[in-house]
Protein backbone atom coordinates (compact mmCIF):
# COMPACT_ATOMS: atom_id res chain seq x y z
CA UNK A 1 0.00 0.00 0.00
CA UNK A 2 2.68 2.51 1.09
CA UNK A 3 4.35 2.78 -2.29
CA UNK A 4 1.40 3.24 -4.51
CA UNK A 5 -1.04 5.08 -2.26
CA UNK A 6 1.61 7.18 0.05
CA UNK A 7 -1.35 9.43 1.58
CA UNK A 8 -2.98 6.44 2.84
CA UNK A 9 0.29 4.95 4.33
CA UNK A 10 0.98 7.93 5.82
CA UNK A 11 -2.28 7.94 7.41
CA UNK A 12 -1.95 4.58 8.86
CA UNK A 13 1.77 5.37 10.01
CA UNK A 14 2.00 4.16 13.66
CA UNK A 15 4.99 6.90 14.11
CA UNK A 16 3.13 9.59 12.78
CA UNK A 17 0.07 8.31 15.31
CA UNK A 18 2.85 8.39 18.22
CA UNK A 19 4.26 11.37 17.59
CA UNK A 20 0.74 13.28 17.55
CA UNK A 21 -1.04 11.56 20.04
CA UNK A 22 2.14 12.65 22.48
CA UNK A 23 0.92 16.15 20.69
CA UNK A 24 -2.82 16.24 21.57
CA UNK A 25 -2.21 14.83 25.17
CA UNK A 26 0.21 17.54 25.86
CA UNK A 27 -2.38 19.81 24.53
CA UNK A 28 -5.29 18.72 26.42
CA UNK A 29 -3.07 18.48 29.39
CA UNK A 30 -2.51 22.10 29.47
CA UNK A 31 -5.73 22.72 28.73
CA UNK A 32 -6.66 20.79 32.13
CA UNK A 33 -4.79 22.53 33.89
CA UNK A 34 -5.57 25.84 32.95
CA UNK A 35 -9.11 25.15 33.00
CA UNK A 36 -8.86 23.71 37.13
CA UNK A 37 -6.78 26.75 38.27
CA UNK A 38 -10.21 28.51 36.73
CA UNK A 39 -8.43 30.44 33.71
CA UNK A 40 -10.07 31.09 31.08
CA UNK A 41 -13.91 31.14 30.18
CA UNK A 42 -16.05 28.45 31.10
CA UNK A 43 -18.24 28.49 27.98
CA UNK A 44 -16.72 31.24 24.94
CA UNK A 45 -19.91 32.03 23.75
CA UNK A 46 -20.64 32.10 20.32
CA UNK A 47 -23.68 32.19 18.09
CA UNK A 48 -24.52 29.46 16.42
CA UNK A 49 -24.19 31.64 13.14
CA UNK A 50 -20.70 32.66 14.22
CA UNK A 51 -19.53 29.36 15.00
CA UNK A 52 -20.52 27.49 11.86
CA UNK A 53 -18.32 29.98 9.76
CA UNK A 54 -15.73 29.45 12.05
CA UNK A 55 -15.93 25.94 11.21
CA UNK A 56 -16.47 25.73 7.39
CA UNK A 57 -16.28 22.74 5.16
CA UNK A 58 -13.39 23.73 3.37
CA UNK A 59 -11.80 20.29 2.91
CA UNK A 60 -8.55 20.05 0.84
CA UNK A 61 -7.97 17.12 -1.55
CA UNK A 62 -4.68 16.72 -0.16
CA UNK A 63 -3.24 16.45 3.27
CA UNK A 64 -2.72 19.93 4.99
CA UNK A 65 -1.39 21.72 7.50
CA UNK A 66 -4.14 22.69 10.02
CA UNK A 67 -2.72 20.30 12.93
CA UNK A 68 -2.15 21.46 15.69
CA UNK A 69 -4.18 24.72 15.24
CA UNK A 70 -7.40 22.84 14.47
CA UNK A 71 -6.84 21.12 17.67
CA UNK A 72 -6.32 24.32 19.53
CA UNK A 73 -9.21 26.38 18.01
CA UNK A 74 -11.18 23.04 19.18
CA UNK A 75 -10.36 22.75 22.83
CA UNK A 76 -10.50 26.92 22.97
CA UNK A 77 -14.07 27.63 21.26
CA UNK A 78 -15.76 24.55 23.47
CA UNK A 79 -17.24 24.49 26.99
CA UNK A 80 -15.08 24.17 29.32
CA UNK A 81 -16.92 21.34 31.41
CA UNK A 82 -13.90 21.03 33.82
CA UNK A 83 -13.70 24.56 34.88
CA UNK A 84 -15.01 24.72 38.45
CA UNK A 85 -17.91 27.70 37.48
CA UNK A 86 -19.53 24.49 35.50
CA UNK A 87 -22.40 24.26 37.49
CA UNK A 88 -25.32 24.09 34.57
CA UNK A 89 -26.34 20.53 33.33
CA UNK A 90 -26.28 16.98 34.32
CA UNK A 91 -23.23 16.66 32.33
CA UNK A 92 -19.74 14.80 34.35
CA UNK A 93 -16.44 16.35 33.95
CA UNK A 94 -15.05 12.90 32.83
CA UNK A 95 -11.93 11.74 34.40
CA UNK A 96 -9.08 12.17 32.39
CA UNK A 97 -8.34 8.40 32.37
CA UNK A 98 -11.66 7.88 31.06
CA UNK A 99 -10.85 9.89 28.00
CA UNK A 100 -8.07 7.51 27.32
CA UNK A 101 -10.41 4.76 27.38
CA UNK A 102 -12.21 6.35 24.57
CA UNK A 103 -9.27 6.97 22.95
CA UNK A 104 -8.52 3.35 23.11
CA UNK A 105 -11.89 2.41 22.43
CA UNK A 106 -11.87 4.35 18.85
CA UNK A 107 -8.63 3.05 17.77
CA UNK A 108 -9.92 -0.73 18.74
CA UNK A 109 -13.36 -0.44 17.93
CA UNK A 110 -14.46 -3.86 18.88
CA UNK A 111 -18.21 -2.39 18.50
CA UNK A 112 -19.76 -5.81 19.93
CA UNK A 113 -23.01 -6.03 18.56
CA UNK A 114 -21.85 -9.75 18.84
CA UNK A 115 -19.15 -11.42 20.63
CA UNK A 116 -16.54 -12.22 18.00
CA UNK A 117 -16.41 -8.35 17.80
CA UNK A 118 -16.08 -7.25 21.19
CA UNK A 119 -15.21 -10.00 22.95
CA UNK A 120 -13.29 -8.02 25.85
CA UNK A 121 -15.85 -5.36 25.92
CA UNK A 122 -18.14 -7.51 25.91
CA UNK A 123 -17.24 -9.25 29.39
CA UNK A 124 -16.35 -6.31 30.82
CA UNK A 125 -19.79 -5.29 29.82
CA UNK A 126 -21.83 -8.13 31.28
CA UNK A 127 -19.78 -7.77 34.98
CA UNK A 128 -19.98 -4.06 34.95
CA UNK A 129 -23.64 -4.58 35.15
CA UNK A 130 -23.75 -7.09 37.69
CA UNK A 131 -21.46 -5.11 39.90
CA UNK A 132 -23.95 -2.28 38.96
CA UNK A 133 -26.60 -4.57 40.01
CA UNK A 134 -25.37 -5.42 43.16
CA UNK A 135 -24.65 -1.64 43.84
CA UNK A 136 -28.45 -1.03 44.15
CA UNK A 137 -29.34 -4.19 45.89
CA UNK A 138 -30.83 -5.75 43.13
CA UNK A 139 -31.54 -9.52 44.18
CA UNK A 140 -28.93 -12.24 41.57
CA UNK A 141 -29.82 -13.40 38.36
CA UNK A 142 -30.34 -9.24 37.78
CA UNK A 143 -28.63 -8.62 34.49
CA UNK A 144 -28.98 -6.15 31.70
CA UNK A 145 -26.98 -3.93 29.16
CA UNK A 146 -25.38 -1.12 28.14
CA UNK A 147 -26.77 1.73 25.80
CA UNK A 148 -26.43 5.00 24.39
CA UNK A 149 -27.95 7.94 27.39
CA UNK A 150 -30.67 7.62 29.61
CA UNK A 151 -33.44 8.14 26.81
CA UNK A 152 -32.59 5.27 25.50
CA UNK A 153 -32.01 3.33 28.14
CA UNK A 154 -35.97 4.34 28.96
CA UNK A 155 -37.31 3.24 26.02
CA UNK A 156 -35.33 -0.20 26.09
CA UNK A 157 -37.17 -0.96 29.83
CA UNK A 158 -40.66 0.31 28.17
CA UNK A 159 -40.76 -2.09 26.05
CA UNK A 160 -39.44 -4.89 28.10
CA UNK A 161 -42.14 -3.75 30.37
CA UNK A 162 -44.56 -3.68 27.40
CA UNK A 163 -43.62 -7.18 25.95
CA UNK A 164 -44.23 -8.43 30.39
CA UNK A 165 -47.39 -6.68 31.35
CA UNK A 166 -49.63 -5.66 28.21
CA UNK A 167 -51.05 -9.01 27.90
CA UNK A 168 -50.95 -9.26 24.01
CA UNK A 169 -48.29 -9.13 22.30
CA UNK A 170 -47.67 -5.76 20.66
CA UNK A 171 -44.25 -6.30 19.21
CA UNK A 172 -45.91 -8.30 16.41
CA UNK A 173 -49.01 -6.84 16.46
CA UNK A 174 -48.69 -3.29 16.82
CA UNK A 175 -50.08 -1.24 19.43
CA UNK A 176 -54.16 -1.95 18.18
CA UNK A 177 -53.30 -5.34 18.87
CA UNK A 178 -54.72 -5.06 21.98
CA UNK A 179 -56.29 -2.33 24.37
CA UNK A 180 -54.62 0.82 24.67
CA UNK A 181 -52.09 1.06 27.08
CA UNK A 182 -50.47 3.37 29.42
CA UNK A 183 -47.60 4.18 32.03
CA UNK A 184 -47.77 6.26 35.35
CA UNK A 185 -45.53 8.76 35.86
CA UNK A 186 -44.86 11.77 38.23
CA UNK A 187 -45.89 15.06 36.86
CA UNK A 188 -41.65 15.76 36.64
CA UNK A 189 -40.81 13.16 34.57
CA UNK A 190 -38.27 13.17 32.04
CA UNK A 191 -39.51 14.09 28.57
CA UNK A 192 -38.17 11.16 27.37
CA UNK A 193 -40.42 8.79 29.35
CA UNK A 194 -43.26 10.37 27.17
CA UNK A 195 -41.21 10.20 24.09
CA UNK A 196 -40.66 6.66 24.63
CA UNK A 197 -44.21 5.93 24.95
CA UNK A 198 -44.88 7.72 21.53
CA UNK A 199 -42.52 5.79 19.68
CA UNK A 200 -44.40 2.87 20.77
CA UNK A 201 -47.31 4.29 19.09
CA UNK A 202 -49.75 4.77 22.33
CA UNK A 203 -49.80 8.88 21.59
CA UNK A 204 -50.58 11.44 23.97
CA UNK A 205 -52.19 9.40 27.16
CA UNK A 206 -49.36 6.65 26.74
CA UNK A 207 -48.59 8.65 30.08
CA UNK A 208 -50.93 8.96 32.80
CA UNK A 209 -49.40 11.87 35.29
CA UNK A 210 -49.35 11.17 39.14
CA UNK A 211 -49.62 14.66 40.90
CA UNK A 212 -46.52 15.65 43.43
CA UNK A 213 -46.19 17.17 46.24
CA UNK A 214 -44.32 20.81 47.19
CA UNK A 215 -41.24 18.93 47.42
CA UNK A 216 -41.83 18.09 43.71
CA UNK A 217 -42.19 14.10 44.75
CA UNK A 218 -44.47 11.91 43.12
CA UNK A 219 -47.76 11.09 45.48
CA UNK A 220 -48.22 8.00 46.08
CA UNK A 221 -51.71 8.25 47.93
CA UNK A 222 -52.44 9.63 44.68
CA UNK A 223 -51.87 6.56 42.71
CA UNK A 224 -55.23 4.78 43.23
CA UNK A 225 -57.20 8.12 41.79
CA UNK A 226 -54.57 7.81 38.39
CA UNK A 227 -54.68 4.24 37.93
CA UNK A 228 -58.56 4.60 38.15
CA UNK A 229 -58.86 7.81 36.03
CA UNK A 230 -56.50 5.74 33.48
CA UNK A 231 -58.93 2.98 33.30
CA UNK A 232 -62.07 5.21 33.05
CA UNK A 233 -60.34 6.49 30.03
CA UNK A 234 -60.18 3.06 28.71
CA UNK A 235 -56.64 2.34 28.70
CA UNK A 236 -54.58 -0.67 30.26
CA UNK A 237 -52.03 0.88 32.99
CA UNK A 238 -49.05 -1.69 32.65
CA UNK A 239 -46.49 0.58 34.60
CA UNK A 240 -45.18 3.50 37.06
CA UNK A 241 -42.03 5.13 36.33
CA UNK A 242 -40.66 7.03 39.26
CA UNK A 243 -37.87 8.95 38.88
CA UNK A 244 -34.80 8.75 41.25
CA UNK A 245 -33.61 11.98 40.94
CA UNK A 246 -35.69 14.10 38.97
CA UNK A 247 -34.45 15.96 35.86
CA UNK A 248 -35.62 19.86 37.48
CA UNK A 249 -35.31 19.48 41.26
CA UNK A 250 -33.22 16.50 41.80
CA UNK A 251 -36.20 15.34 43.58
CA UNK A 252 -36.15 11.54 44.45
CA UNK A 253 -39.66 9.66 44.61
CA UNK A 254 -40.91 7.63 47.16
CA UNK A 255 -39.79 4.34 46.13
CA UNK A 256 -40.94 1.93 48.43
CA UNK A 257 -44.57 3.13 48.99
CA UNK A 258 -44.46 3.16 44.73
CA UNK A 259 -43.05 -0.40 44.72
CA UNK A 260 -45.97 -1.36 47.31
CA UNK A 261 -48.14 -0.40 44.70
CA UNK A 262 -46.96 -1.71 42.10
CA UNK A 263 -46.68 -5.16 43.99
CA UNK A 264 -50.46 -4.82 44.57
CA UNK A 265 -51.62 -3.83 40.91
CA UNK A 266 -49.19 -6.18 39.58
CA UNK A 267 -47.72 -3.15 37.60
CA UNK A 268 -44.13 -2.96 36.15
CA UNK A 269 -41.90 -0.76 38.10
CA UNK A 270 -39.37 1.38 36.34
CA UNK A 271 -37.22 3.21 37.99
CA UNK A 272 -35.71 6.27 35.91
CA UNK A 273 -32.38 6.73 37.99
CA UNK A 274 -30.44 8.66 35.60
CA UNK A 275 -28.87 10.98 37.23
CA UNK A 276 -30.14 9.35 40.74
CA UNK A 277 -29.46 5.80 40.90
CA UNK A 278 -25.71 7.03 41.67
CA UNK A 279 -26.96 7.70 44.95
CA UNK A 280 -26.72 3.80 45.86
CA UNK A 281 -23.09 4.41 46.05
CA UNK A 282 -22.35 6.72 48.97
CA UNK A 283 -23.06 5.37 52.59
CA UNK A 284 -24.42 8.82 53.54
CA UNK A 285 -27.20 8.90 50.89
CA UNK A 286 -28.09 5.68 49.70
CA UNK A 287 -30.78 5.74 51.51
CA UNK A 288 -32.55 8.23 49.06
CA UNK A 289 -33.07 5.37 47.00
CA UNK A 290 -34.22 3.03 49.37
CA UNK A 291 -36.71 0.52 46.72
CA UNK A 292 -34.57 0.84 44.03
CA UNK A 293 -33.71 -2.50 44.67
CA UNK A 294 -37.30 -3.90 44.19
CA UNK A 295 -37.83 -2.57 40.87
CA UNK A 296 -38.39 -4.32 37.74
CA UNK A 297 -35.94 -2.39 35.62
CA UNK A 298 -33.51 0.91 36.46
CA UNK A 299 -31.74 3.35 34.57
CA UNK A 300 -28.61 4.66 35.55
CA UNK A 301 -26.29 7.09 33.92
CA UNK A 302 -22.53 6.83 34.44
CA UNK A 303 -22.19 9.59 32.35
CA UNK A 304 -23.57 12.00 34.67
CA UNK A 305 -22.41 11.82 38.66
CA UNK A 306 -19.82 8.50 37.73
CA UNK A 307 -17.79 10.84 35.88
CA UNK A 308 -17.95 9.47 32.58
CA UNK A 309 -17.93 10.78 29.39
CA UNK A 310 -20.76 10.36 27.24
CA UNK A 311 -22.29 8.03 26.19
CA UNK A 312 -22.67 4.76 29.22
CA UNK A 313 -25.93 4.08 30.38
CA UNK A 314 -27.03 0.95 32.30
CA UNK A 315 -30.22 -0.30 31.77
CA UNK A 316 -30.86 -3.37 34.67
CA UNK A 317 -33.78 -5.69 35.41
CA UNK A 318 -33.78 -7.80 38.32
CA UNK A 319 -34.48 -10.68 36.32
CA UNK A 320 -31.89 -10.19 33.57
CA UNK A 321 -33.55 -12.58 31.40
CA UNK A 322 -36.74 -9.84 30.63
CA UNK A 323 -33.79 -7.53 29.23
CA UNK A 324 -34.14 -10.46 25.78
CA UNK A 325 -37.92 -9.12 25.54
CA UNK A 326 -37.48 -5.45 24.85
CA UNK A 327 -36.73 -6.20 21.28
CA UNK A 328 -37.94 -9.89 21.15
CA UNK A 329 -38.33 -11.36 17.76
CA UNK A 330 -41.46 -13.56 18.98
CA UNK A 331 -43.15 -12.74 22.53
CA UNK A 332 -41.16 -14.24 25.01
CA UNK A 333 -43.67 -17.15 26.23
CA UNK A 334 -42.38 -18.53 22.27
CA UNK A 335 -38.55 -18.47 23.21
CA UNK A 336 -37.46 -21.83 22.29
CA UNK A 337 -33.98 -22.73 23.09
CA UNK A 338 -31.13 -20.66 24.13
CA UNK A 339 -30.41 -19.49 20.20
CA UNK A 340 -32.17 -16.23 20.85
CA UNK A 341 -30.98 -15.64 24.23
CA UNK A 342 -26.69 -15.60 24.25
CA UNK A 343 -26.16 -13.18 26.60
CA UNK A 344 -22.76 -12.53 24.78
CA UNK A 345 -24.36 -11.08 21.40
CA UNK A 346 -25.47 -7.82 23.00
CA UNK A 347 -27.25 -6.62 20.11
CA UNK A 348 -30.20 -8.94 20.67
CA UNK A 349 -30.85 -6.95 23.79
CA UNK A 350 -29.69 -3.14 22.17
CA UNK A 351 -31.22 -0.57 20.33
CA UNK A 352 -27.87 -0.43 19.02
CA UNK A 353 -26.01 -3.09 16.42
CA UNK A 354 -22.63 -1.59 16.60
CA UNK A 355 -22.17 0.62 19.70
CA UNK A 356 -18.63 1.68 21.38
CA UNK A 357 -16.87 -0.07 23.74
CA UNK A 358 -18.68 1.56 26.49
CA UNK A 359 -17.80 -0.60 28.96
CA UNK A 360 -14.28 -0.01 29.06
CA UNK A 361 -13.87 3.13 30.64
CA UNK A 362 -15.98 2.84 33.72
CA UNK A 363 -14.37 -1.00 34.13
CA UNK A 364 -11.20 0.70 33.96
CA UNK A 365 -11.57 3.46 36.54
CA UNK A 366 -13.19 1.16 38.89
CA UNK A 367 -10.47 -1.08 38.75
CA UNK A 368 -7.49 1.59 38.61
CA UNK A 369 -8.68 4.44 40.70
CA UNK A 370 -11.25 1.90 43.33
CA UNK A 371 -14.63 2.33 44.32
CA UNK A 372 -14.64 5.12 46.90
CA UNK A 373 -13.30 7.74 44.67
CA UNK A 374 -17.34 7.21 42.99
CA UNK A 375 -18.71 6.96 46.47
CA UNK A 376 -16.72 10.01 47.65
CA UNK A 377 -17.82 11.92 44.72
CA UNK A 378 -21.52 11.54 45.61
CA UNK A 379 -21.41 12.14 48.75
CA UNK A 380 -19.46 15.52 48.27
CA UNK A 381 -21.55 16.46 45.98
CA UNK A 382 -24.58 16.27 48.25
CA UNK A 383 -22.95 17.50 51.02
CA UNK A 384 -21.71 20.41 48.88
CA UNK A 385 -25.36 21.11 47.34
CA UNK A 386 -27.13 21.10 51.28
CA UNK A 387 -24.12 23.78 52.20
CA UNK A 388 -24.95 25.30 49.48
CA UNK A 389 -28.77 25.79 50.05
CA UNK A 390 -28.25 26.88 53.80
CA UNK A 391 -26.23 29.45 52.50
CA UNK A 392 -29.29 30.88 50.11
CA UNK A 393 -31.52 30.28 53.06
CA UNK A 394 -29.65 32.40 55.45
CA UNK A 395 -28.44 35.39 52.26
CA UNK A 396 -31.32 37.20 53.02
CA UNK A 397 -31.23 37.99 49.15
CA UNK A 398 -31.20 34.62 47.70
CA UNK A 399 -34.39 32.43 47.28
CA UNK A 400 -34.38 28.12 47.51
CA UNK A 401 -36.84 26.65 45.59
CA UNK A 402 -36.78 23.50 47.67
CA UNK A 403 -34.20 21.50 49.41
CA UNK A 404 -32.43 19.96 47.71
CA UNK A 405 -32.41 16.16 47.44
CA UNK A 406 -29.20 15.27 45.55
CA UNK A 407 -26.72 17.92 43.53
CA UNK A 408 -29.24 20.00 42.09
CA UNK A 409 -30.18 23.24 43.37
CA UNK A 410 -32.78 25.43 42.24
CA UNK A 411 -32.92 29.18 43.48
CA UNK A 412 -33.65 32.69 42.58
CA UNK A 413 -32.07 36.14 43.42
CA UNK A 414 -34.65 38.43 45.42
CA UNK A 415 -33.08 42.03 45.79
CA UNK A 416 -34.41 44.07 48.29
CA UNK A 417 -36.98 46.75 46.50
CA UNK A 418 -37.45 44.91 43.23
CA UNK A 419 -41.28 43.89 42.57
CA UNK A 420 -41.95 40.57 42.44
CA UNK A 421 -43.08 40.95 39.21
CA UNK A 422 -40.13 41.64 38.01
CA UNK A 423 -38.51 38.59 39.39
CA UNK A 424 -38.86 36.26 36.51
CA UNK A 425 -37.53 38.64 34.22
CA UNK A 426 -34.54 39.33 36.50
CA UNK A 427 -33.01 35.43 36.70
CA UNK A 428 -33.21 35.29 32.99
CA UNK A 429 -30.60 38.27 32.22
CA UNK A 430 -29.15 37.06 35.10
CA UNK A 431 -28.41 34.19 33.75
CA UNK A 432 -27.31 35.18 30.34
CA UNK A 433 -25.26 38.05 31.51
CA UNK A 434 -23.34 35.09 33.23
CA UNK A 435 -23.55 32.94 30.80
CA UNK A 436 -22.46 35.00 27.85
CA UNK A 437 -19.61 36.22 30.00
CA UNK A 438 -18.20 33.19 30.70
CA UNK A 439 -17.88 33.51 34.51
CA UNK A 440 -20.14 30.82 35.72
CA UNK A 441 -22.23 28.21 33.26
CA UNK A 442 -25.81 27.53 34.88
CA UNK A 443 -28.99 26.78 33.57
CA UNK A 444 -32.77 27.67 34.52
CA UNK A 445 -36.08 25.93 34.82
CA UNK A 446 -39.95 26.83 35.72
CA UNK A 447 -41.07 25.78 38.75
CA UNK A 448 -44.64 27.05 40.11
CA UNK A 449 -45.05 28.99 37.01
CA UNK A 450 -41.87 30.64 38.35
CA UNK A 451 -38.46 31.20 36.91
CA UNK A 452 -35.49 29.93 39.04
CA UNK A 453 -32.29 29.52 38.75
CA UNK A 454 -30.90 25.68 38.67
CA UNK A 455 -27.64 24.39 39.30
CA UNK A 456 -26.04 20.94 39.43
CA UNK A 457 -22.70 20.39 41.15
CA UNK A 458 -21.77 18.07 39.37
CA UNK A 459 -17.93 18.96 39.05
CA UNK A 460 -16.34 17.37 41.95
CA UNK A 461 -13.70 20.10 42.00
CA UNK A 462 -16.34 22.87 42.50
CA UNK A 463 -16.31 24.36 45.85
CA UNK A 464 -18.03 26.10 48.71
CA UNK A 465 -16.39 29.52 47.04
CA UNK A 466 -17.22 28.84 44.21
CA UNK A 467 -20.69 29.09 44.80
CA UNK A 468 -19.80 31.69 46.77
CA UNK A 469 -18.19 33.69 43.84
CA UNK A 470 -21.63 32.71 41.89
CA UNK A 471 -23.61 34.23 44.66
CA UNK A 472 -21.45 37.50 44.21
CA UNK A 473 -21.46 37.75 41.16
CA UNK A 474 -24.99 37.60 40.34
CA UNK A 475 -25.14 40.19 42.88
CA UNK A 476 -22.85 42.40 40.82
CA UNK A 477 -24.66 41.54 37.97
CA UNK A 478 -28.45 42.52 39.37
C1 LIG B 1 -30.53 12.95 32.12
C2 LIG B 1 -31.82 12.26 32.34
C3 LIG B 1 -32.43 11.54 31.30
C4 LIG B 1 -31.88 11.51 29.90
O1 LIG B 1 -30.67 10.84 29.88
P1 LIG B 1 -29.64 11.06 28.66
O2 LIG B 1 -28.48 10.21 29.07
O3 LIG B 1 -29.34 12.52 28.62
O4 LIG B 1 -30.32 10.58 27.42
C5 LIG B 1 -33.59 10.86 31.60
N1 LIG B 1 -34.13 10.90 32.83
C6 LIG B 1 -33.59 11.60 33.84
C7 LIG B 1 -34.23 11.58 35.17
C8 LIG B 1 -32.40 12.30 33.63
O5 LIG B 1 -31.84 12.99 34.63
Amino acid sequence: MSATRPNLAAAYDPESFRRLGHQWVDQLADHLARTLRREGPVLPWASPATHVERFPANFPEEPSGVLPDLLTRVITDSHHLHHPHYVGHQVSAPLPLAALCDFASSLLNNGMAVYEMGPVSTAMEHNVLRWMAGVLGLPEGAGGVLTSGGSAGNLTALLAARQAKAGFDAWNGGPTAGPPLTVLVPETTHYCVARSTKVMGWGAEGITPVPVDAHYRLRPEALEESLAAARRAGRRPIAVVASAGSTATGAFDPLEAVADFCAKHDLWFHVDGAHGASAALSPRYRHQVKGIERADSVVWDAHKMMMMPALITAVLFRDGNRSFEAFAQEASYLFTGQDTRRWSDVALRTLECTKEMMALKLYVCLSALGTKLFADAVTESFDLARRFAERLQSSGDFELAVAPDCNIVCFRHTPKGLPASELDALQVRLRESLVTSGDFYLVQTTLGGRVWLRTTLINPLTTDEDLEALLEALRRAA
